[in-house]
């Protein structure tokens, strides 16, 4: 199969060239090329500069859709800061893939064991979205939690407020790397607010509301917090755990992640 790469080098360029061509963006490309159904015209994202960076703005850390999990894996600020985050990305894959995939790709690819949304959700985070409208950029910021890319919209970058005292990310796997989720959880903890979300257990990536609001008024009630975890998730049987295999984890996991983030 013969490819098309176009390289721009401003995301406004990017963006015309794949409203023009179609296709597919292209970041690292651990997804993308290994697509069996391949997409000929493909616009890379890797040379427009300033998509790749992990900045403290004010009370928020910014990272650009085109840091890669290496990068992430080595920043000091994020293992101190944003934990649960910084133990998705050094989780993820093995060094091969972490050198090239990036949080954009992460976010991209709408995997429901995407493991850094799994973090972000927890985290409360925000997503900036580029766009053009009438020939102009145009930029708008959602919350994770109700992210739907538009047509050709680009991820230029993750938003976390650091306001977080604690947060923890854990994934089970059939082995200890390259492998994907059977189920993956993030808990973080503002104050008394928690916040769950889990991986690999439904067709997205989930944010358990019900779960978090139960675990905010008592962090102990584990009961009935693994009861609503029970519900908010919907797993299939598939070739990496069996449905009831995902439950004892997702709840277990529950349990023990929300003891390590408890004040
Ligand atoms: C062997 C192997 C192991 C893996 N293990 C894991 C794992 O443990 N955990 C995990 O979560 N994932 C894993 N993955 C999946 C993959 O590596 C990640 O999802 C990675 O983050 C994808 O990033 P990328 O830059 O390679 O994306 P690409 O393949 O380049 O793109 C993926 C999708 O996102 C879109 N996209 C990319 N960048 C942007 C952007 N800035 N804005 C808008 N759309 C964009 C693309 O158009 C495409 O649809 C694995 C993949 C492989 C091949």
């Amino acid at each position: 199969m013969k490819y098309s790469i176009h390289v721009p080098s401003t995301l406004e360029e990017a963006f015309t060239t794949r409203s023009r061509v179609g296709g597919q963006y292209l970041a690292g490309g651990t997804v993308v090329l290994a697509i069996k159904k391949p997409v000929c015209d493909l616009v890379s994202l890797s040379r427009i500069p300033g998509l790749s960076f992990i900045e403290r703005k004010g009370d928020c850390i910014e990272i650009g859709g085109g840091t890669t999990f290496d990068e992430l894996d080595r920043s000091a600020l994020l293992k101190e800061r944003l934990t649960a985050l910084w133990q998705a990305s050094h989780e993820l894959a093995g060094p091969q893939i972490r050198n090239v995939a990036t949080i954009g790709g992460n976010i991209g690819s709408m995997s429901p064991s995407a493991d850094s949304v799994t973090a972000l959700m927890a985290l409360d985070a925000s997503v900036r979205l580029f766009t053009m409208e009438g020939g102009k950029p145009c930029r708008r910021t959602v919350p994770i939690r109700e992210l739907r890319l538009g047509e050709g919209e680009i991820i230029e970058a993750v938003v976390i407020r650091t306001n977080v005292d604690s947060s923890v990310f854990e994934k089970v796997g059939k082995r200890n790397a390259m492998a994907v989720s059977v189920v993956n959880m993030a808990v973080a903890r503002v104050g008394k607010k928690v916040s769950v979300a889990v991986g690999s257990a439904a067709p997205n990536v989930v944010f358990c509301r019900r779960t978090s609001e139960i675990l905010s008024k008592d962090c102990t009630d584990m009961m009935a917090a693994k009861a609503a975890i029970l519900e908010e998730i919907s797993p299939k049987d598939d070739r990496w755990g069996t449905v009831e295999q995902k439950r004892i984890v997702c709840a277990n996991m529950l349990e023990k992640l929300a003891g390590e983030v408890s004040a």
